[in-house]
């Protein structure tokens, strides 16, 4: 069996859901559970309802609307019969959203916002199932719905939940695989879970993750992941004009791209295929025949040309003791204290004689970590800014990047080398 996965962009409207039977068309003789994620930027505009609801803003209703008004448009233009029995599937849906956002008015509502978050924030992956579904089922393919909240078993932990393995392989294995041995395709959601009380999610850009817990828990032979792009890139087109696609990456080198902010694929997609040595394919929903880049064991892997990571809104702090007393094991324990007790992740650290220096995403929560830490150190911090890591890099590559730059901070390995840096110039 094939674990199939289509992103955003590949359901953004009603063109692209058309576009699926075709590609589905090419897996005709295989067993194939489908993972789709939310249509385009709904997850963001979810995400976006929830903040102002929660905050009581009056924007929330315009939201709403939004995106209702989007799912409503693509549904019409993919099922003219409007009395189709997705029109109430996707009422049902929205009657959903609407009464989580009641609850959230509710000024004696119970929870942390993370919980609503989740509750609201899932139905996209919902929705667009259910659209894909009945779209497959008019081009007569047998297919059957899966809520994946009764499959995927996770803890409490909203917004970013850990699987239940043993639970999820139970409810997949008595769920999902049943339907899958009546010869029908499987459409389930990615990036949605639940504990058994609420709807949790599994970290934004999840859906990754999702189809690698169907494969490794039904034994895949493979995972395709469709996408914009022809397969990996060596970098982001946004910045860079020639970009090379890889062919061939291994799980390790795949690990470390996305440590390091690859968009490749969710970081935690790849131990579960690891394990079962399930290979991983990502390919181009616009050019389907184009072989694309895999991901598997150990292959000599073309991955000697250098890949360019750019993250942005980055923030240097730089820390050191108030008494010029070196920054030494009790001063790094008090500060990793605080930047785990914050939640705040480090990608970037560098340790002199007298200061520390960490380079984070900029976020709401950093305030007070800089509170807490200006407690016992002097503390100073430049934000704006951007890390560019290159793996694999040459003297060459470095020029490039180097070329109409404050460099602000460098550190290299034998394979990676990041740089901290004001403005950027691209080559
Ligand atoms: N829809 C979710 C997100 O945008 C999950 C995913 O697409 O992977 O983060
Ligand atoms: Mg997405």
């Amino acid at each position: 069996m094939r674990v199939l996965k289509f992103g955003g962009a590949s359901v953004k409207d009603a063109e692209s859901v058309r576009n699926i039977p075709d590609i589905i068309s090419k897996y005709r003789n295989n067993e194939l559970v489908i993972i789709v994620s939310a249509m385009g930027k709904t997850t963001n505009a979810l995400e976006t309802l929830g903040e102002a609801a929660y905050a009581g803003k009056s924007e929330a209703g315009e939201k709403f609307s939004e995106i209702y008004d989007y799912h409503q448009q693509v549904t019409e233009m993919l099922f003219p019969d409007s009395s189709h029995e997705i029109y109430g599937q996707i009422r049902e849906l929205f009657d959903e959203i609407k009464h989580w956002l009641k609850v959230l008015q509710d000024p004696e509502r119970d929870y942390d916002f993370d919980l609503y978050y989740d509750q609201i924030v899932s139905i996209g992956e919902l929705l667009s199932t259910r659209i894909v579904s009945a779209c497959l089922s008019e081009q007569g393919y047998a297919n059957t719905w899966l809520d994946a909240r009764k499959l995927i078993m996770t803890d409490h932990t909203y917004r970013a939940a850990k699987i239940d393995w043993e639970a999820t392989f139970d409810r997949i294995h008595t769920i999902a695989a049943p339907e899958l041995q009546k010869g029908k395709m499987v459409i389930s959601q990615g990036f949605i879970g639940s504990n058994g009380e609420f709807s949790t999610t599994l970290g934004r850009e999840g859906s990754d993750f999702s189809a690698a817990i169907f494969a490794n828990i039904l034994d895949a032979e493979e995972v395709v992941v469709w996408k914009d792009v022809p397969g990996y890139l060596n970098a982001d087109p946004k910045y860079f004009k020639d970009t090379v696609k890889l062919n061939k990456i291994s799980y390790t080198e795949t690990i470390e791209l996305a440590f390091y902010g690859a968009k490749i694929i969710h970081p935690k997609t790849i131990r579960p295929l690891k394990n079962k040595s399930i290979p991983l394919l990502v390919k181009s929903f616009i050019n389907p025949d184009e072989a694309g880049s895999l991901i598997h064991e150990d292959l000599s892997s073309d991955t000697m040309v250098p890949s360019y990571i750019i993250k942005e809104e980055q923030v240097l702090i730089s820390i050191s003791s108030r008494d010029f007393s070196f920054i030494a094991e009790d001063h790094l324990y008090t500060i990793f204290g605080a930047f785990a007790g914050h939640r705040i992740g480090i990608n970037l650290m560098q340790n002199s004689a007298i200061s520390f220096s960490v380079c984070v995403n900029e976020s709401p929560r950093l305030n007070e970590l800089i509170q807490e830490l200006q407690k016992e150190f002097r503390v100073k911090y430049n934000d704006g800014l951007r890390l560019i890591t290159i793996r694999n890099y040459d003297q060459d590559s470095i020029n490039k990047l180097v070329i109409g730059n404050e460099m602000l901070l460098e550190q290299r390995s034998r394979i990676t080398v990041q740089m901290v840096v004001k403005e950027i110039r691209n080559s």
